[in-house]
């Protein structure tokens, strides 16, 4: 057949439109994406035909049942969520890129009750009027840190943008060089600083500072000292910081506020598990900070949202700025937010429920039974692989603990048939999305961020991609 003759045999959109295949799913989709995608299965095949040369085009054959197929196939692609559910075989786990931490399942209810019916967001019920969305969650915070009062914004980033603009426009924070920290490519201290109005006036070296440093630049200029945590990286060897006690005592000598960003907002001891020890909120509220902010997706394990808790009285002058209401969280944050923070009411409870928590803090043996069991339905597959279970290390992640190597077990997947790289991209791709490491030509399976529930999605994809 030539290609007159095959463009000839071609489908019209109208006669594909007339099949009960494509009439059942005018029902289940809106009828401008089935036509788009009748069209999509069409063009493709013409774009067949254009493509071959003369001689091959016997090659080509029209199927009306094919092109059908196809339109279905690229209308269910089509009418997809762009942001989709993927198995995190990494360990890493606050991954940033998979979207930070987890919320409990234990909290849908909650969150799914605020999400689709009325709420006292900004309704004071005890006076009858109008309330303020910013209060929800200050009887917890109270609890959790004795902080006087807590306000919620979009990110931590957006939390210290606000505390700066807010104490220290036109006037100067004082900051350790050590300190100067950059996070994830687009926070950096200096530049928030900049957009807030606010002068950094840097002190010390990179890898020493001293007391004497902050207090050689205090001047009546001085709105604040600011300490940073250096979440994402460490100073070795030859290096000094200035510790918060001796920060707090200067900055009362000298009736300067205090304020610090944490980055992870830890609220549990957690070299009590094994890891190494972090600053918790609760140490700095204790140790006299006036005003401390920290992300409430990172180490906290609830959703995006920068914290600032701390004094009354510049809290207050927060809530009064107008940058407030551009960096507002909304009520499905909130909810979020006050749910997990009272599960930290009970540590224990804490640990066992949030689940970037009950991930770091796996034991060994835990790990080992859970891989076990992944092992055991993989290898009744009798899959053309060698597959086992190996010593491996998996990451706190989300710029937090970036030392800590955990000990973990992984499962080692060197496959006989294809190469390691199209195992991952089949896989990548498949209707799980696994995402997984691949190092030393194995395909790399981290148990600790797997879930129970995703074994045998995994299975299946492994037996579709190996076989
Ligand atoms: C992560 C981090 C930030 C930014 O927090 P986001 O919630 O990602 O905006 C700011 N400061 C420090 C020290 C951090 O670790």
């Amino acid at each position: 057949m030539n290609k007159k003759e095959l463009f000839a045999m071609l489908p019209s959109v109208d006669e594909i439109l007339g099949n009960s295949k494509i009439v059942s799913a005018l029902i289940e989709y809106p009828r401008s994406l089935v036509l788009e995608s009748v069209r999509e299965a069409i063009n493709t095949k013409r774009q067949l035909i254009i493509n071959f040369n003369d001689e091959e085009t016997n090659k080509i054959k029209i199927d009306l049942n094919e092109i059908i197929e196809d339109s279905l196939f690229i209308l269910k692609i089509n009418y997809s969520l762009s942001l989709k559910k993927v198995i995190n075989g990494t360990g890493i786990v606050i991954h940033t890129n998979l979207g930070r931490s987890l919320l409990s399942d234990s909290i849908k209810e909650d969150l799914w009750i605020t999400a689709s019916r009325y709420s006292n967001l900004e309704y004071n019920l005890d006076e009858g009027q109008r309330g303020s969305r910013y209060t929800h969650l200050t009887n917890t915070i109270k609890r959790l840190t004795g902080a006087e009062d807590v306000l919620v914004v979009n990110n931590n980033a957006a939390a210290v943008l606000l505390v700066l603009s807010t104490m220290a426009k036109e006037k100067e924070v004082i900051v350790s060089r050590g300190e100067l920290v950059e996070v994830g490519g687009s926070f950096r201290i200096p530049s928030i600083m900049t957009l807030s109005g606010a002068n950094l006036v840097e002190v010390g070296a990179t890898n020493k500072t001293h007391l004497k440093d902050y207090e050689e630049v205090i001047t009546e200029k001085t709105a604040a000292i600011m300490k940073v945590h250096t979440s994402n990286y460490k100073i070795l060897g030859f290096s000094e910081s200035v510790e918060l006690e001796e920060l707090y005592k200067l900055s009362r000598k000298h009736n300067i506020p205090l304020i610090e960003d944490l980055g992870s907002g830890v609220f549990i001891d957690l070299s009590k598990y094994g890891l190494t020890y972090e600053p918790t909120v609760l140490d700095s509220i204790k140790k006299g900070v006036d005003v401390v902010t920290f992300s409430g997706d990172k180490m906290l394990g609830g959703p995006q949202a920068g914290i600032i808790i701390g004094k009354k009285e510049f809290i207050e002058k927060m809530k009064k700025n107008q940058l407030t209401r551009a960096l507002r969280v909304d009520k499905l944050t909130i909810c979020a937010l006050e749910s997990t923070l009272r599960m930290y009411l009970d540590e224990e409870k804490a640990i066992k429920n949030i689940p970037i928590l009950k991930m770091l803090t796996y034991k060994i043996e835990e790990l080992e039974k859970k891989a076990s069991c992944l092992l055991e339905k993989i290898k009744k597959l009798n899959l053309d692989a060698k597959i086992k279970i190996e010593d491996g290390f998996s990451q706190v992640g989300g710029g937090s603990m970036p030392l800590e190597a955990i000990k973990s077990k992984i499962i080692s997947i060197v496959p006989k048939n294809i190469n390691v790289s199209t195992l991952e991209k089949k896989l990548r791709l498949s209707d799980s999305h696994i995402i997984a490491r691949v190092s030393d030509n194995k395909y790399i399976l981290d148990i600790r961020t797997i879930f129970e529930d995703e074994f045998d999605d995994i299975v299946k994809e492994l037996g579709k991609a190996l076989r």
